[in-house]
């Protein structure tokens, strides 16, 4: 696999498992370079969810634990960050079923991803701003309660309120889940452009590896828990075998199986 020099998140040789028994990653190497869009493809339990919760060091909240091999965040160890500290400190994810505080307001779950952050209220302001410039159907629904507004507009949510926390590295688990496929565009090309305009790096797992590869500079395949392929989106794009073999299709024949990513 090819490692950026400056990567922003750089996963080496991880292992996880959750109640010290069922292993879930067995060896993940992914690298994301500052400025870059990675995709996280793989079906159904290929452990994207437990890598990215390796990453915010989130899995002991789900008795799971990395055993082996390294995350480092900005050159930093995660494993011993507490995850709202790595918040703070720029690593910002969207949990998998777009999670809203589904009593408030659009507006106030937003607020929520500015809590815990030094700002001023004008600062605040502005990145309210920045969000509704972003996705303006949620300036428009800003006053209603999350949970009477549509699947796409609680994931834009979800997605704004992360932003409000200011992340250098955008987490985003399965942000197509559920949702039409103009709606998962429009979600798409929001972080896209981010990412062009703000150098925004963005980790995003998906099953859709249509849409992922169609935005992301670079992607990962996850089968059973290991990293069997790594390539830029353009060359991905190009092999039709990827869905078949990785993504919920016929197992790969022996002969075309590649050769395990290495570090
Ligand atoms: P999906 O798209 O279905 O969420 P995924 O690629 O995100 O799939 P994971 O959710 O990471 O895959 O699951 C990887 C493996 O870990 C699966 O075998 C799953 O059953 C197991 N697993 C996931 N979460 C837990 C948990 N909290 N406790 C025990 N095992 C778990």
């Amino acid at each position: 696999m090819s490692s950026p020099e400056n990567p922003i998140l750089s996963i080496s040789r991880v292992e996880a498992v959750y109640n010290g028994a069922i292993a879930a990653l067995h060896g993940v190497h992914l690298s994301v370079a500052k400025g870059d869009i990675v995709a996280l493809l793989g079906s159904n339990g290929a452990g994207k969810t437990t890598l990215l919760r390796a990453v915010s060091n989130l899995l002991p909240a789900e008795r799971g634990a990395v055993t082996a091999g390294r995350i480092l965040f900005d050159g930093k160890d995660v494993s011993r960050t507490n995850p709202s500290h790595l918040v703070r400190q720029g690593l910002v994810q969207v949990l998998e079923g777009r999670h809203c505080f589904r009593s408030l307001t659009v507006e106030e779950n937003l607020f929520t991803g500015a809590l815990g952050r030094p700002s001023s209220r004008a600062g605040v302001q502005a990145e309210l701003e920045r969000v509704y410039a972003l996705f303006p159907r949620l300036a428009e629904k800003r006053r209603t309660r999350s949970g009477l507004t549509s699947g796409g507009e609680q994931q834009m949510t979800a997605i704004g309120r992360g932003l409000m926390s200011r992340p250098k590295l955008f987490v985003l688990d399965e942000p197509s889940m559920g949702l039409a496929p103009l709606i998962v565009d429009e979600i798409f090309s929001a972080l896209k452009r981010l990412n062009r305009d703000e150098g925004l790096s963005i980790l995003v797992a998906e099953q859709n590896s249509a849409v992922a590869l169609k935005y992301a500079d670079r992607a990962t395949v996850l089968e059973n828990g290991k990293s069997v392929l790594e390539g830029s989106a353009a060359d991905l794009r190009q092999r039709a075998d990827i869905k078949t073999y990785y993504l919920g299709g016929a197992p790969l024949p022996p002969q075309h199986f590649p050769k395990e990513t290495a570090a």
